[in-house]
């Protein structure tokens, strides 16, 4: 018979807070509670963000919250070919495109639309692709490569929104704007998103479906901040032949006065809040948890 398979999935960039003991602690008495299994993962693939003291920090102060996972932890960073492979596969498909455009060169071409009528944000805030680069003809492409010039890999998202057709998952948990039940996809918010770089063979979109499906997650549970991305990781699910797993998108812990947590707040941080005396206990009753998933009437 299949269990439930849950995963808490963080990038080591930075030392665990609330937030992240919230969507631990979630995932490990949901798995429980349900007589399923939790995976960890460490989301790792940015070499310039993660650091392993990240790492080994993760699995400390989980281990202190009392979270158990399943061994061996997938590290995101020794997978990097898998995922590549993937894009590989929509490149193949004609669903991914080579675009050079600077930093600069991109944000000059928003100013200019911006100021001819706003430029369509994507649901992060971000400036959608606004050049051209899915229109450049074959030979200038390979020749630009060839030349070495710096480049992303965006997905076509005309072109693969038209090929899966309309999409939907099941939202146990909540959006923004309080959806939940079957939520319609509207990965076209996001426009032509980058999957790759030159020398990065992976965007964290890819890695998270290909995981996902490789890891046979049923369930994601994660913070609501990335509620829309999951448009995103539909499209790419339906693209690649990957399954759908249900997704559950909880509320975001916020700080005394409001605001989202961050990796560098030190009253809201895991090893502040051990080293000033406060015991997992109190953490889960700070965050409106059971206190513990075996206490009586769980
Ligand atoms: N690695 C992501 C983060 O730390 C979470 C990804 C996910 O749960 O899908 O925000």
């Amino acid at each position: 018979m299949s269990v439930p398979v849950f995963r808490f999935a963080p990038s080591p960039n930075g030392y665990l807070h609330l937030g992240h003991a919230y969507s631990a602690l979630l995932n490990f008495d949901l798995a429980r509670r349900s007589g399923g299994r939790l995976l960890l993962r460490i989301e790792d693939i940015d070499p310039a963000r993660c650091r392993p003291a990240f790492e080994a920090a993760i699995y400390e102060d989980l281990g202190w919250l009392g979270v158990v996972w399943e061994e061996p932890v997938r590290r995101q960073s020794e997978h990097m070919a898998a995922y590549g492979e993937a894009v590989e596969r929509l490149r193949r498909i004609g669903l991914v495109y080579p675009s050079f455009d600077s930093r600069a060169e991109i944000a000059r071409r928003v100013a200019e639309r911006d100021a001819a009528g706003r430029w369509p944000r994507d649901p992060d805030g971000a400036p959608l692709y606004p050049g051209s680069a899915r229109d450049l003809a074959e030979e200038e492409r390979a020749g630009r490569v060839a030349a070495g010039v710096p480049y992303a890999l965006r997905l076509d998202s005309a072109a693969a929104v038209a090929r899966a057709g309309p999409l939907a998952w099941d939202e146990t948990g909540r959006g923004p704007g309080g959806e939940t039940g079957v939520v319609a996809a509207a990965p076209q918010a996001w426009g032509d998103v980058v999957l790759a770089r030159k020398d990065t063979p992976s965007s964290y979109h890819i890695a998270v479906v290909v995981d996902d499906a490789l890891q046979g997650v049923t369930d994601v549970v994660r913070g609501r901040d990335l509620f829309w991305a999951t448009s995103l990781h539909r499209l790419l699910q339906s693209l690649l032949g990957l399954p759908a797993p249900r997704y559950r998108h909880h509320d975001l812990i916020r700080d005394a006065a409001g605001a989202k947590l961050s990796k560098s707040n030190a009253s809201t941080g895991l090893r502040e809040l051990r080293a000033a005396g406060v015991t997992p206990a109190e953490i889960r009753q700070r965050l409106g948890l059971h206190a513990a998933w075996s206490a009586p009437g769980y």
